[in-house]
């Protein structure tokens, strides 16, 4: 989950973000009205273009992104029918509509915008039918590609990598993900989720998995710290209306802490440069079939030294899609995209993920998530629960993901089975008889996928 940073990291759509659609809203009434797109705005200019020259236009690129290699969709050519091309930009990635010259599809062809300054386009060549389709290049593997497995090992050669949200630690309260309650024990998103991940582990492996941590400490990936970005931060805020930017946040309440050099200087070290470094890992050397990312949801606490506890409690989980305008206008976004949709993920990760939040839900006895507006996401799937969303990770990771955000963890409920910790079998937490929290979301999982790949891939006799 993310909170208050969300407000102007929404932006960003890169971490999920449950209540930023309401708090954008607070901050309307607040008057705080240029942030919610803050960054957005912003990273235009975070490439050295002052001077653009007359040959080479430069490329629109988001915050720390890297500019599209547009050639390696060449392979691509002929590997899909304009249909389900159209299908998937209409009721997947591009919910929200996009500007008519991003993406136009023609009858044997997709004419894709690289850049519009130069006013260059990449053509991509459709298949005639299914009968022709070129075959889908791609790393990871379908359910269906692998090998047959032995009814007890379902997961058998499959390779899982774990993605534990956020940092944890000394980094939480920068990360705002930490809340204490009078003297009990601070509740940090970026631990409890290290500790679900270990739990998970053991599990997947058991039934054949071949597991990896993309984190396995509450250490970030990325060499980089906070006043690595320093300028960085400083021309963003100058860029988007700030002309003498604050260096330091005065206190944690400071209504004006987004404006401020530290607080985008650690947005940029903790959300971009370290989710960009676990998405390097990921893409470069652990090559896995799948990735979880792992997290719990919160609604807004406000203070976290007096956090606001409340009964709300629910689940969902997301895929990779519903792009919105903004988003499609930076050039590696849109690149990132289409090199995703063609990859076909969301054929492997929508049903994936059906099959995990029936487990979960069914495990965890929790509602559906219902977004307070439909700005951001589009509901997908059959189960109820879950959600296309242009996450940072969701979009760059190269293969299948599925982001599962179960429990408020500042409801009632769940706050009292934080405290109580993690124990083997059932005890009365809250006056019901139950697993630990951390257990009973490492269980759900595994029997999600247990079951996804117990009917679809072939099994040995
Ligand atoms: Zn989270």
């Amino acid at each position: 989950m993310t909170r208050l940073r969300a407000a102007t990291a929404r932006q960003a759509n890169d971490e999920s973000m449950k209540n930023d659609e309401a708090r954008r809203v607070r901050f309307r009434h607040s008057g705080f009205v240029i942030l919610p797109s803050f960054v957005i705005r912003a990273s235009s200019f975070l490439l050295p273009a002052i001077f653009p020259t007359v040959l080479q236009a430069e490329d629109n690129v988001s915050i720390l992104g890297s500019r599209p290699k547009w050639s390696v969709l060449e392979k691509y050519q002929e590997t899909i029918t304009r249909d389900e091309f159209a299908h998937l930009v209409q009721n997947v990635y591009c919910t929200r509509g996009l500007a008519p010259d991003l993406i136009e599809i023609n009858e044997k062809a997709a004419r894709i915008l690289m850049n519009r300054e130069a006013q260059k386009f990449f053509t991509l060549r459709f298949a005639e039918n299914d009968a022709s389709r070129k075959p889908v290049p791609r790393l990871w593997r379908p359910a269906e590609c692998l090998p047959r497995a032995r009814p007890e090992k379902p997961l058998s050669g499959l390779r899982i990598a774990l993605d534990p949200g956020h940092l944890g630690g000394k980094w939480a309260k920068m990360e705002e993900r930490w809340f204490q309650v009078g003297n009990s024990s601070p509740v940090t998103e970026g631990d409890l989720t290290l500790h679900v991940a270990r739990l998970l582990a053991p599990r997947l492996r058991k039934l054949g998995a071949r597991v990896f941590f993309i984190r396995n400490s509450n250490e970030p990936i990325t060499a980089k710290r906070p006043d690595d970005f320093k300028e960085r931060a400083r021309k963003i805020l100058i860029r988007n209306g700030v002309p003498q930017p604050r260096a330091d946040v005065l206190d944690p309440n400071d209504p004006e802490k987004e404006q401020t050099i530290r607080w985008q200087s650690e947005i940029l070290f903790y959300r971009y440069s370290e989710i960009r470094r676990r998405a390097a890992l990921v893409n470069f050397k652990l090559h896995p079939d799948l990735v979880l990312c792992l997290h719990f949801n919160a609604e807004g606490w406000g203070d976290p030294n007096n956090p606001v506890l409340l009964d709300t409690n629910h689940l969902h989980l997301l895929v990779n899609g519903s792009y919105l305008q903004d988003e499609l206008e930076f050039d590696d976004e849109r690149f990132e995209m289409i090199r995703r949709l063609l990859s076909r993920a969301y054929d492997e990760e929508l049903p994936l993920a059906d099959v995990v939040a029936a487990a979960m839900a069914k495990e965890m006895q929790l509602p559906p998530y219902q977004y307070p507006t439909t700005l951001t996401t589009t509901k997908v799937g059959t189960s109820g629960y879950v959600y296309a969303r242009n996450l940072l990770a969701t979009r760059i990771y190269r293969c299948p993901v599925v982001y599962c955000e179960p429990y408020v963890m500042n409801s009632n409920d769940v706050f009292a089975r934080i405290q109580a910790g993690d124990y083997e079998g059932k005890r009365n937490v809250n006056g019901v008889e139950r697993k630990s929290i951390f257990r009973e979301y490492a269980d759900s999982v595994a029997d999600g996928l247990a079951e996804y790949y117990s009917k679809t891939r072939k099994t040995l006799e």
